[in-house]
């Protein structure tokens, strides 16, 4: 499908100094809003002309979200922070060290700079069908281009396809996930917090959006709780190019060990599922057990079970096997057997 890149569409640009302008200049253009903070996944699908929103909402000039400050059980950071900023804040780095890594596992310094906490758990799906206008399911068409026999679906999903087959691309949620961090959303009706992973809708309960958000809504802040600070943290992020690339597949775990066995753990995965996945299953069944490569083992067996390949992406039921190993076993005991 031709897309034509000359200029982008008009829309009214508007600046809010404060969250609650801002909510309530999204709360009166409701679907004709499009909410802008980096301008990084934005400015893709404006200059495309595939999306055309009426009005820009752009939240560059609000203070109060931006910045990542200490709280009476944790830190609180700000939608609008920059992931550089996360990267190399000394809290995060010292007692939640697995954000920093991930956050710095992402594109380029220069994307880093710009894109923001906000924009990054917020961003869209990357399958280039969808991201090149074609008029697919997520589109609001009803056809996935992806999953057809000679539909190019390498990146894209083995866990919970329905109809749209692609992926949550983003790195930070992983992290997020384990964590336990608590996303605060601010409605018409008021503040709304939820946990990480809720923040996160799969195409069977709405094919055209990836989050909870509704016409109104904007994210505020992430909150990330004491109980996790400090623990033994393990992310990985396989991508093609080590340069900057987005994901093939991350994985992030925070475990307590007594002695050398896992009293509390979380685990998540990225980049298989159309929604970040965090693997109650594998926390339940390796709680109790030595932090080694046996439970590794039996982890990534249990991680990947229910796994659906499409047709040119099977390399990643072993390798979401090994990450799972890895972040349980240590990456000392990793097998590369593909
Ligand atoms: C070339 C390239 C490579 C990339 N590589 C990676 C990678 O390796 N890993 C990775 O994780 N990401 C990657 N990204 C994604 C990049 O990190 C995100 O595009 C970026 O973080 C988006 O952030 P932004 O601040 O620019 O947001 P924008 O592009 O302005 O917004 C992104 C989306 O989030 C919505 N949004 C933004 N803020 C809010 C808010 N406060 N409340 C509600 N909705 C909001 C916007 O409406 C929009 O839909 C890459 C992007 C590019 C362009
Ligand atoms: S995977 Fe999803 S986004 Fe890609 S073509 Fe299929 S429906 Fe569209």
């Amino acid at each position: 499908m031709a897309v034509i890149r000359d200029v982008m569409p008009a829309f009214d640009l508007l600046q809010p100094g404060s969250v609650a302008d801002a909510q309530r200049l999204l709360e009166k253009h409701q679907e004709e809003a499009w909410i802008m903070a980096g301008g990084l996944d934005s400015f893709d699908w404006l200059k495309d002309r595939i999306k055309k929103p009426k009005v820009l909402v752009d939240l560059s000039g609000i203070e109060e979200l931006k910045g990542v400050r200490g709280t009476s059980d944790g830190i609180e950071i700000g939608a609008m922070t920059a992931l550089t900023e996360i990267a190399n804040h000394p809290t995060v780095k010292k007692d939640y060290g697995i954000l920093a890594q991930a956050v710095e596992l992402v594109a380029s310094p220069q994307i880093r700079n710009q894109g923001t906490l906000g924009g990054n758990v917020s961003q869209d799906v990357r399958c280039w069908y969808y991201r090149g206008g074609w008029p697919c399911y997520r589109a609001g068409g009803n056809i996935c281009y992806a999953d057809t026999p000679v539909g190019r679906n390498r990146e894209h999903a083995i866990f919970g396809a329905n109809r749209c087959v692609a992926v949550h691309p983003s790195d930070s949620v992983p992290a997020l996930i384990v964590l336990d961090a608590k996303f605060v959303i601010q409605t018409p009706k008021g503040e709304r917090i939820v946990d990480a992973e809720d923040y996160f809708v799969g195409p069977e309960t709405d094919i055209t959006h990836l989050n909870i958000l509704q016409p109104g809504d904007l994210l505020k802040s992430i909150r990330i709780p004491a109980a996790w600070a400090g623990a033994k943290f393990y992310f990985e992020k396989v991508r093609d190019r080590n340069v900057w690339d987005f994901p093939l597949m991350n994985v992030a775990s925070a475990m307590v060990l007594s002695g050398s066995k896992i009293d509390r753990i979380r685990i998540a995965v990225n980049a298989v599922a159309p929604r970040p996945m965090r693997l109650k299953a594998v926390e339940d069944a390796v709680r109790g057990k030595p932090a080694d490569a046996s439970t590794g083992e039996m982890a990534g067996e249990l991680a990947v079970e229910g796994a659906v390949p499409l047709q040119f992406n099977a390399y990643k039921i072993p390798l979401m096997r090994n990450l799972v190993k890895r972040a349980i076993g240590g990456v000392q005991e990793a097998t590369w057997a593909l």
